[in-house]
């Protein structure tokens, strides 16, 4: 079937360059010209609907209309997405709001997110005739494209700065690809990246400019849209690092409603780290402060000079939403509740998006009664030192049941005082 692609528009200037063969706007350039893909959504409503949908792969494939490809992706992609909705009473008890569904993508074959995007970058590749691809990356774009890179047969080049965490790195070499870890930052490693697939000819998956990436992301939105449908969340918290990723769960929510197969709109709550925060100020400021240099743990939103923050302060802005930020702290405090009181082990990252749930209940900008989505965007064992700030010491013990049993009575008695 070929794609329902209608427009390829600059999301500054809105001039359509579908058909065009650029990535970016030639007149806004490369910083700001970002495009975004628009569907025909009135021919995609006939086909995709909520009977068409029950017989489909449980994959995210199983939205065929809304994704940018003609062809069907590989066999070996299969298993990318459908990722599931995790009650969590006891973690929305302890922050203090009615329901928190947790979407676990942590559960992804490479451990993130970003498998939706590189799944779809990889297909789109393909169907280009490319078969070397390339990203720079603060290490799950990397290990995701790697994975799905090393699944179809490519040749995956990967661009990394020195900050990226032990577990992801690994990930990268295990499954083969040529890694390059760039001396220098986040920003430095992405342009060199670009420069390389300028200069050899490398498909560019770089999410911020590839427009094809994000409807990858936006199967995170579709997916929380259909496994909601009948049970609307008021909120949806997503962590934004680039951009991207919220920008792709907002578009997913829309279309799901402009093709009927919801009736609802919900809120779009992006948090970010206090101190690595430019989208959350875009969205007051309305424009990008570009001299920003903080830092967080959370290596995976530490992106100082984000490339989609236009897109993410417009699908915030659509949906009613609101920014917060919160601290480093209060993202390892999210670590340990969101494994100890719902079992979903999250990458700090990841457990930003129920810290800000806390941080939005506090300044009352999500009330008690409110039923909200967490996207876990990233497993906790992706980056073992992050988690081990969280998560506390095991008990080191002699093979002596004493010892054993001294403990079960010192915790009874903190348990009880
Ligand atoms: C990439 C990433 C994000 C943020 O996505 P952006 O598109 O950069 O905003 C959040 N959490 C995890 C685990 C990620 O890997």
């Amino acid at each position: 079937m070929a794609s329902l692609i209608k427009t390829l528009n600059c999301v500054q200037c809105g001039q359509n360059h579908l058909g065009a063969n650029v990535w970016t706007c030639p007149t806004c350039g490369p910083d700001e010209g970002i495009l975004e893909i628009r569907f025909d959504l009135d021919r995609a409503a006939k086909t995709l609907t909520r009977a068409s949908l029950a017989d489909r792969n449980r994959s995210h494939w199983r939205y065929r209309e809304l994704l940018p490809l003609d062809h069907d992706p590989p066999k070996s992609l299969d298993a990318i997405g459908w990722t599931p909705l995790i009650e969590a009473p006891r973690l929305a008890k302890a922050l203090g709001v009615r329901r928190i569904r947790l979407k676990d993508d942590g559960r992804s074959a490479s451990g993130s997110f970003k498998d939706r995007a590189s799944s779809v970058g990889v297909a789109h590749a393909i169907e280009q005739g490319r078969n070397v691809i390339a990203c720079a990356s603060t290490g799950n774009a990397a290990s995701s494209l790697a994975g799905c890179s090393a699944a179809a047969g490519m040749q995956a080049n990967i661009f990394v700065s020195e900050s990226v965490p032990e577990g992801k790195l690994l990930q990268l070499l295990a499954y083969g690809a040529r890694v390059f870890k760039v001396k220098g930052t986040y920003a430095q490693a992405y342009d060199l990246c670009s420069q390389a697939c300028a200069r050899f000819g490398w498909y560019n998956r770089n999410a911020a400019i590839n427009p094809f990436l994000v409807e990858g992301k936006k199967t995170g939105g579709l997916e929380v849209a259909e496994q909601c449908a009948d049970d609307p969340p008021d909120w949806v918290s997503c962590s934004v690092g680039d951009g991207c990723s919220i920008a792709g769960v907002g578009k997913g929510l829309s279309e799901m409603n402009a093709v009927g197969v919801i009736d609802w709109h919900t809120k779009m709550l992006g948090a970010q780290a206090a101190d690595v925060a430019p989208i959350a100020a875009a969205y007051d400021s309305g424009s990008l402060d570009r001299t920003g240099n903080g830092g967080t743990y959370a290596d995976s939103i530490d992106v100082p000079v984000p490339r989609n923050w236009r897109k993410a302060v417009a699908a915030v802005r659509d949906s009613k939403g609101a920014f917060v930020t919160v601290t480093d702290d209060e993202i390892a405090e999210a670590v340990r509740l969101t494994g100890r009181l719902a079992g979903v082990f999250a990458e700090p990252a990841a457990a930003t998006a129920v810290a800000g749930i806390a941080q939005a209940r506090r300044q009352s900008i999500i009330d008690e009664n409110a039923s909200v989505v967490a996207m876990i965007t990233g497993n906790g064992l992706k980056d073992a030192a992050g988690a081990r700030k969280a998560v506390g010491q095991p008990h080191v013990v002699r093979p002596d049941l004493d010892e054993i049993a001294r403990i079960v009575e010192q915790d009874k008695k903190a348990s009880q005082s």
